[in-house]
């Protein structure tokens, strides 16, 4: 799967995206990053990609005219069903776990990066598929959300992990009996030392009776769900318990 990064910082995804499993992908060739620089879409010799807002107010807005030449210029002939443009925004659905997959079905993603008060709007109504939000608070820019995106997307594409069964065990994968589609929290790990500071882990992971063993851990990541984040096994996402 190929990524585009649109962005005014070419330079902020060196760190990010190369280390880790997204850099194994990348290694493997099963990942492929293209940052694109937006001031190479423009003509005055100040690269300007920012204007200030109609009807007056504070700061600057991403003008259209290099995003659209951006994307146009990357993927002159777009194939929607297979080349997908996303506008990070702080406006959008919020990511999870289950739009991630959903993402990875595409062979190609375009995240355009917002900087200033945000992008012409025209962006999203004309030019991006979908706009899509890291979570509900206002970062500075769309750069360290579509690494976000890059990383949690990169590493659902099979064989990017190693263990093949490790994304299906993670946390809002493994479907409790009646979680909903979200999925539940991933069970507690433990390592060595088997007692540490006098906590010792649970006695059933050191002995080797695996039935025991996956009955805890199902058991085990059921309470931790109940506790940390009941909305998950809530049977109507989205709908808190005060207003049912
Ligand atoms: N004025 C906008 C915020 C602009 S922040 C508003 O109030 O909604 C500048 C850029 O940062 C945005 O264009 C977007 O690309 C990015 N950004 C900010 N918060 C984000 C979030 N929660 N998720 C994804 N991108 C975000």
């Amino acid at each position: 799967m190929i990524f585009h990064l649109l962005t005014i910082f070419p330079e902020f995804f060196r760190g990010p995206l190369e280390h880790g499993v997204v850099a194994r992908g990348v290694k493997s060739g099963l990942v492929q990053i293209k940052i694109h620089n937006l001031r190479d879409w423009t003509y005055d010799v100040h690269k300007t990609v920012d204007d200030r807002p109609f009807g007056g107010g504070e700061g600057m807005v991403l003008k259209p005219q290099p995003i659209f030449e951006a994307v146009e210029a990357i993927w002159p002939e777009r194939d929607p069903a297979k080349q997908r443009i996303a506008l990070m925004s702080a406006q959008g659905p919020v990511f999870n776990q289950a739009r991630g997959r959903q993402l990875v079905e595409f062979e190609e993603l375009m995240l355009i990066c917002g900087r200033y008060e945000g992008v012409d709007e025209r962006v999203s109504q004309f030019l991006a598929d979908e706009e899509i939000s890291i979570g509900d608070f206002v970062l500075s820019g769309g750069e360290l959300a579509a690494a976000v995106v890059v990383d949690a997307a990169a590493r659902l594409i099979p064989g990017v992990l190693g263990n093949e069964e490790s994304s299906k065990q993670e946390s809002f994968s493994a479907l409790g009996d009646d979680s909903g589609a979200r999925g539940i929290l991933d069970c507690p790990h433990y390592t060595r030392p088997a007692v540490f500071r006098g906590w010792s882990v649970p006695e059933v992971l050191l002995g080797g009776n695996h039935a025991a063993i996956r009955k805890w851990r199902g058991e085990a990541a059921l309470e931790k769900t109940n506790r940390l984040r009941p909305d998950l096994l809530d049977s109507e996402p989205g709908k808190s318990q005060r207003e049912r």
